[in-house]
């Protein structure tokens, strides 16, 4: 396996786990475990730092959503990465939320905004 391929199957696969999870290790093809494990290695030891940069970065904007019950989690995909509990819809799903200027984009809902936009819809469903 060379090693662009590597880092390829990586970026892929480190993309996708926030929907699907990180894959697991079938039968061995030109893909070895210890290449692949190597990989997924990689993946959850970037997803560390990022989780512990976003904790160290944290805004009021996720205090907001604490004290909102939105529960925010880092997504471990940057420092600045977050999920939380969409508050449209009726669905449980998460809606991203960045610290690097207090957003939120929901995908499913079609719905950004910041701080205020979630305070007005929360005064609205109380
Ligand atoms: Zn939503």
């Amino acid at each position: 396996m060379n090693f662009h391929l590597s880092g390829s199957l990586k970026i892929y696969w480190g993309e996708n786990s926030f929907h699907f999870g990180l894959p697991a290790f079938k039968t061995e093809g030109e893909l070895t475990a210890k290449i692949f494990n190597e990989i997924i290695d990689e993946i959850k030891n970037e997803f560390k730092v990022a989780t512990i940069k976003a904790e160290e970065n944290k805004t009021s904007f996720i205090d907001f959503l604490k004290e909102n019950e939105l529960h925010p989690t880092p997504s471990g995909r940057n420092k600045y990465s977050w999920v939380a509990r969409c508050p449209y819809g009726r669905r449980n799903h998460f809606m991203m939320v960045s610290t690097k200027e207090n957003t939120f984009g929901c995908g499913y809902c079609k719905k950004q905004g910041g701080q205020k936009e979630l305070e007005q819809l929360l005064n609205i469903t109380l």
